[in-house]
């Protein structure tokens, strides 16, 4: 059995975790764990100091205030953690910080807190807020499962594609089709669930992109993901 480490940071998981993001450290973990790997989980909160060695970094969604609480702490680490994306680093970034991650989001009470702009994003808070459940599809990971609960609404610029296209729910607003964001190896999304559990494929790509940037290459043995497709199967069939 490999003794290979990987290394999982979590962003501000105090305040910024919500609707069960927690899911998507503890999917990484044990797929990481069933792939022969020793995942690490480290949590980054205000204050802390940002670890030198990091394979993969996650982080969640989460209230108005909560976003304003960590967001001086993130532009400090703004630059950092621009340099790891720029490196291919992978990361998945749910609805709070997916909208920190662009470059600001302008709240329904006209408050600017901005973002690191490390995705060319911006977002604006409306009074409607777009909730329930969300279905996606995704030209590289097929059909995507989660829940949405947001008022910001989220416009692509030019340097960022979509996650997908929205086949049930809101998604990044209400103008366009389109969901999430990609930048390089940075996914940025509104999907909470928590989004890895129904939606393995894109825990498979962080683990699979941090493991070739760091060892080389990564077999992707089977391993049972007879409960996943359960869970997917049981969120296809859900309502709005
Ligand atoms: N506070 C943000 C909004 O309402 C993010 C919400 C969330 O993370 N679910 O748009």
């Amino acid at each position: 059995m490999s003794k290979q480490t990987i290394t999982i940071l979590q962003l501000y998981p105090r305040d910024m975790n919500i609707y069960g993001d927690y899911g998507n450290a503890l999917v990484l973990l044990r797929r990481l764990e069933w792939y022969g790997y020793t995942p690490r989980l480290i949590a980054y909160n205000p204050g802390d100091e940002f670890p030198s060695d990091v394979d993969i970094i996650i982080g969640g969604g989460g209230q108005d205030s909560g976003q304003g609480k960590i967001q001086a702490d993130l532009l400090s680490i703004g630059s950092r953690l621009k340099k790891l994306a720029d490196a291919d680093v992978p990361m998945l970034m749910i609805c709070g910080l997916y909208q920190l991650f662009g470059k600001f989001f302008k709240t329904s009470t006209d408050e600017i807190i901005e973002g690191i702009g490390l995705l060319d994003i911006e977002t604006y808070g409306k009074s409607e807020r777009l909730i329930g459940n969300i279905i996606l599809e995704s030209e590289q990971f097929g059909l995507l499962y989660g829940y949405e609960n947001h008022s910001g609404q989220t416009y692509l610029g030019k340097k960022v594609k979509p996650l997908g296209s929205v086949r049930m729910g809101a998604g990044n607003n209400t103008a366009d089709t389109f969901e999430g964001a990609r930048y390089r190896n940075v996914i940025g999304s509104y999907l909470h669930g928590s989004l890895l559990p129904k939606n393995p494929q894109i825990a498979d790509f962080l683990i699979e992109t941090a493991v070739v940037k760091k060892y080389g290459e990564f077999s992707n043995d089977v391993i049972d993901d007879s409960f996943a497709m359960r869970a997917r199967r049981t969120a296809a069939r859900r309502p709005r």
